[in-house]
């Protein structure tokens, strides 16, 4: 087993893939309660510059908590969250995007009535004037999308609707993409397709991706660094490569 585990509840490795020097997201001791049930307990990691960054674990992990309380959606009781050295624990939501975040919730949703092209315009709203070519290159990122520009959202497949939504939170040109579980439902080649396309916005464009999954061996693939939640608590962070070669935490909290 990896030997970066965590004594106690916010241990993260300093070695395993993780970068040294300031984080582009730093996620310092957070905890997040829904009334009596503790979700987040104390949890801490980082997200860097170029890096897909995976937190894994199983159903009610705390994994989508973490994403809503990073984005302002939910508020920690305590803890911090500094995003390029200021802290943003209390700032609002509206703000996010305009500090270079940007989240993509579970579920994927459109906006069904309108055309794939206005469900993008959405993405681009909290801006100024935004140049055609910016469009062109979500349609170049996704050729799917773009031979279904003028088609209303809902004759989209799951996987179309998860690169539109994608597409969509590029257009606000973030620093650091939140996804939370992108692969869900799709086929295989679909997720694997998508995760090829967010390791070339990463590694080209300098991109941050915090990537939620329960899909454990596919986010592994394609990142980093992987953090295992289990019952709000970080267990370990580590490098992709070693969560993926260590079977026993794969068999006691990845699922496979
Ligand atoms: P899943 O993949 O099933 O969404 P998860 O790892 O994302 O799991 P969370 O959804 O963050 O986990 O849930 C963490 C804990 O918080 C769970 O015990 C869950 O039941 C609880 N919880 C989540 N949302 C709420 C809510 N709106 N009200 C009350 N409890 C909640």
């Amino acid at each position: 087993m990896a030997d970066t585990r965590a004594h106690g509840s916010t241990a993260v490795a300093t070695d395993g893939g993780t970068a040294a020097g300031p984080a582009l997201l730093e996620v310092q001791d957070l905890t997040s309660s829904y009334g009596a049930v503790r979700a987040l307990d104390g949890v801490s990691l980082r997200a860097d510059t170029g890096r897909i960054t995976a937190v894994l674990g199983a159903n009610g992990a705390g994994k989508t908590t973490l994403l809503r309380t990073v984005s302002g959606l939910v508020r920690s009781s305590s803890g911090r969250v500094v995003l390029d050295g200021e802290d943003i624990t209390s700032a609002s939501v509206e703000s996010m995007v305009g500090r270079g975040m940007a989240h993509v919730p579970e579920g994927r949703g459109v906006i069904a009535e309108l055309t794939v092209h206005e469900n993008l315009r959405v993405g681009a709203l909290f801006r100024g004037k935004v140049e055609k070519s910016e469009y062109d290159r979500i349609y170049d990122l996704f050729p799917r999308i773009a031979e279904r520009r003028d088609q209303p959202a809902h004759v989209l497949s799951g996987g179309e609707r998860q690169m539109l939504v994608i597409g969509r939170a590029l257009l606000a040109q973030p620093r650091i993409l939140l996804l939370d579980e992108p692969s869900l439902g799709l086929a295989p080649r679909i997720v694997a397709q998508i995760f090829g396309l967010l390791r070339r916005l990463v590694d080209s464009e300098g991109l941050s991706v915090l990537l939620v999954e329960q899909n454990a061996r596919s986010a592994l693939s394609v990142a980093d660094v992987g953090v295992v939640l289990n019952l709000g608590r970080v267990v370990v962070t580590d490098s992709a490569r070693t969560l993926m070669a260590d079977e026993d935490l794969r068999h006691a909290y990845l699922g496979f």
